[in-house]
């Protein structure tokens, strides 16, 4: 019996569209090709198109999402109460993310990494998400920011340096937000002086996730003023550097458990060679890298919803008033079948702008509405959520209350739900009506 007859009828169809698609690099080229072609009816091969659904998920997928499920219940979930009452992440947690190689989901096996692709990693912060957004929101900012920008930029070296340890034990952030320059990130004071071959750095981060946690910091620092924001340079800094320090963690509303805190950069030295990419670059790499970052956002925004979903009607279908489930009466019925079809357009929505970023093609405006509409979803579902437990749903005695507490932040970070709009209004101006 050959491996292919071995496989059930879900895998085979996959295969059978892989085969189809010899190569995404294939279909990306094709696409560019035709999208050459002026005005030809039918730019593209229609033999060429994988004809599956864009939240069918491989057999390889489904196996990450089934085993991520598996150790977000067995070894996160019983900690996630104290770790929010405590705004604080366990360490044993962090490990436990790396042990099962979902830091390193993108980084190429050669550097210990996992070697699967984004639109696995959004799997992972999605399944994440369900249990404990802010052990999701850790996970994210290293795969889709962190690893990426080593991935996507880093010289051999850097690479060699830098993606065995964040792939096994080494938590990064990425360092943008400033104190005067939030939505207005290029507005950024952080400066980086050219002293001989090195560079120095001054300045201070705000809202930075993972700081508590983390041995390298991407940081975006002006080192070339006159330029405006084309001096904008992505460096490498480690905490060990002299003149680095982390303030005092915030005390926030939701995903306490991840820490958020400024972070001073106080004549930093740092050598050329910790500039990731291109000097003046780094505005154009935090864009790009933005556009991935927001799609797990999304899928961190729609697990949340998901899990907390799970949690509340699972209660209303146990709770008894006027001697029936709660779960029957048809009002609540309605309202529950709202936010179902709600979570499952967004997940479709995620899906295919994870498939289309892993792809190559354009996602700005993709990623702007997935995580627009996403934090929207989840503001609904769990205030829902509260609203279908009653009173109970408004205590700590019952997980709905954190979910809702947790959601908020799906619209300030990685560009507030006012800047997204702006985006896809850009968007909707420079492709014109069709
Ligand atoms: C928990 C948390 C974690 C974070 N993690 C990180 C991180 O790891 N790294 C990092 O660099 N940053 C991080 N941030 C920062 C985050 O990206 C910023 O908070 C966000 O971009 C908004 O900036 P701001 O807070 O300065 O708000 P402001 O920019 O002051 O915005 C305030 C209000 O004004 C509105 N507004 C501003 N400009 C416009 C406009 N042009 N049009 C319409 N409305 C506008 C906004 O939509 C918002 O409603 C984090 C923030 C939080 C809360």
């Amino acid at each position: 019996m050959s491996f292919f007859s071995k496989l059930p009828l879900q895998a085979k169809s996959w295969c059978r569209a892989v085969r189809l698609l010899t190569s995404s690099r294939q279909y990306c080229q094709t696409v560019r090709l035709n999208s050459r072609a002026e005005s030809a009816a039918n730019p593209l091969d229609n033999d060429m198109l994988p004809r599956l659904p864009a939240d069918f998920l491989s057999p390889e997928e489904q196996m990450m999402k089934d085993s991520v499920m598996r150790v977000a219940t067995e070894k996160i979930q019983p900690f996630v109460a104290e770790m929010d009452e405590q705004s604080y992440m366990r360490k044993d947690v962090i490990k436990c993310l790396f042990d099962n190689g979902l830091m390193g989901i993108e980084i190429p096996e050669v550097y210990g990494g996992t070697g699967s692709k984004f639109f696995t990693a959004n799997i992972v912060i999605e399944e994440l998400a369900k249990v404990d957004a802010a052990v999701s929101v850790l996970c994210d900012v290293q795969n889709t920011l962190v690893n990426m920008l080593f991935i996507n930029l880093g010289t051999e070296e850097q690479k060699d340096n830098y993606l065995p340890r964040l792939a096994t034990d080494t938590v990064g952030c990425f360092c943008l937000s400033e104190a005067e320059s939030g939505s207005d990130a290029f507005a950024l004071r952080t400066s980086a002086v050219k002293d001989g071959t090195d560079y120095i750095i001054n300045g201070t981060k705000v809202w930075i996730t993972n700081a508590e946690h983390a041995d390298v910091f991407l940081v975006m620092a002006n080192a070339n003023a006159s330029a405006g924001y084309k001096g904008i340079t992505c460096f490498i800094v480690d905490k060990d550097m002299p003149g680095l320090t982390i303030g005092k963690k915030e005390n926030k509303l939701g995903i306490r458990a991840s820490s958020t805190c400024p972070i001073n950069f106080d004549n930093v030295r740092v050598p050329a060679s910790h500039i990731l990419g291109d000097f003046g670059k780094g505005y154009k790499y935090a864009i790009e890298m933005l556009n991935g970052g927001r799609i797990g956002i999304a899928a961190q925004m729609l697990g949340l919803a998901q899990g907390c979903f799970n949690h509340a009607v699972a209660y209303t279908q146990d709770r008894k008033q006027f001697g029936q489930r709660i779960f029957d009466f048809q009002s609540m019925q309605h309202q529950i079948s709202h936010a179902a079809t709600l979570i499952q357009m967004g997940r479709v929505f995620m899906c295919n702008a994870a498939r289309r970023h892993e792809m190559g093609l354009p996602v700005i405006k993709e990623a702007a509405m997935v995580k627009y509409f996403a934090s929207e979803v989840a503001t609904h579902v769990t205030s829902k959520s509260i609203e279908w437990m009653g009173g109970v749903g408004y205590t700590k005695d019952y997980p709905v209350e954190k979910y809702y507490r947790d959601c908020k932040v799906g619209t300030i970070y990685e560009g507030t739900s006012n800047i997204q709009l702006n985006t896809i209004a850009k968007c909707i101006e420079q492709e014109g009506l069709n």
